[in-house]
């Protein structure tokens, strides 16, 4: 079998794994749905099929290059790789959602929110709403996990496992469904522990920050699930995020040129206070 071209081979699996997660997210959601008058194709799906498709071929090699230059690929001062592989898998996910956690309040100040409005401007949230990431987002997301694990000593291997693992939860933390999770909610991020984070309701601003483990908001105090309610409204509150993917991908590159020459008044971009 001849080997694919890259272009080739990332839209053949971007494809398959898109297929995958819809199917799932299509299923659970007629089981289980938080919103019932969802529809499959609902406003902002094609711009979500563009970021899926698009920005991880825009971020990737800025990210290789960072990872170059800072010299985290090969820096070994913690020698974690000597554990089991098992235990290693485990470790490496709590270590990126503990790392994931702070970069994501820091996303949530007025220097970071910018870029990370765009994620939070899905009105509907579904399984295809976790695609929704801007590029700048992206890139030092990548660089963040890939830094981290590579200064711990995880091999390739773990951190390929890391990003397919953090991939599959977050398409099923942002699907449609409200599926019943008992005590295990004060251990994992759950689809209504997210959709919460996702909400513009007060209560729940600057809450829910963890991608994997919601123990990690318990113990820094901004876990919030109120029992047997789901919000009622999601998105990026006041913030002016447009539609359109091209616009989203200017966006935050825009609001701070903006910010450096300001010229009127008009709608600002700031982060829910809460
Ligand atoms: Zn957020
Ligand atoms: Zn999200």
């Amino acid at each position: 079998v001849l080997p694919l071209p890259p272009l080739v081979h990332h839209l053949l699996s971007s494809t398959l794994t898109l297929l995958a997660f819809a199917a799932i997210g299509a299923l659970l959601q007629v089981a289980w749905p938080a919103r019932r008058d969802q529809r499959f194709f609902r406003p902002g799906f094609v711009a979500d099929l563009l970021h899926s498709f698009v920005n991880p071929l825009l971020a990737a090699p800025l990210v290789g290059a960072l990872l170059l230059f800072s010299g985290a690929r090969g820096a070994h001062p913690v020698g974690l790789g000597a554990l089991p592989t098992p235990l290693q898998a485990v470790v490496a996910i709590v270590v990126v959602d503990l790392v994931g956690y702070w970069r994501h309040r820091f996303l949530h100040t007025r220097a970071g929110w910018a870029c990370h409005a765009v994620h939070h401007s899905s009105r509907e949230l579904d399984w295809l709403s976790n695609e929704r990431v801007e590029i700048g987002e992206m890139v030092t997301t990548n660089f963040c996990q890939a830094a981290a694990l590579a200064l711990c000593g995880f091999p390739p291997e773990i951190l390929a496992f890391n990003l397919f693992a953090r991939r599959a939860w977050g398409f099923f933390v942002h699907m449609n469904v409200d599926l019943p999770f008992g005590p295990l909610r004060y251990v994992l991020v759950t689809p209504v522990f997210h959709r919460w984070h996702h909400s513009t309701d007060p209560r729940a601003a600057n809450r829910n920050f963890a991608t994997f483990f919601s123990a990690i908001d318990w113990i820094f105090g901004t876990w919030f699930l109120p029992a047997g309610e789901l919000p009622a409204e999601l998105g990026p509150g006041t913030d002016p995020v447009p539609a359109g993917y091209v616009e989203q991908v200017a966006y935050p590159w825009l609001t701070w040129v903006r910010r450096l020459v300001p010229r009127g008044s008009g709608p600002a971009s700031a982060p829910p206070a809460g």
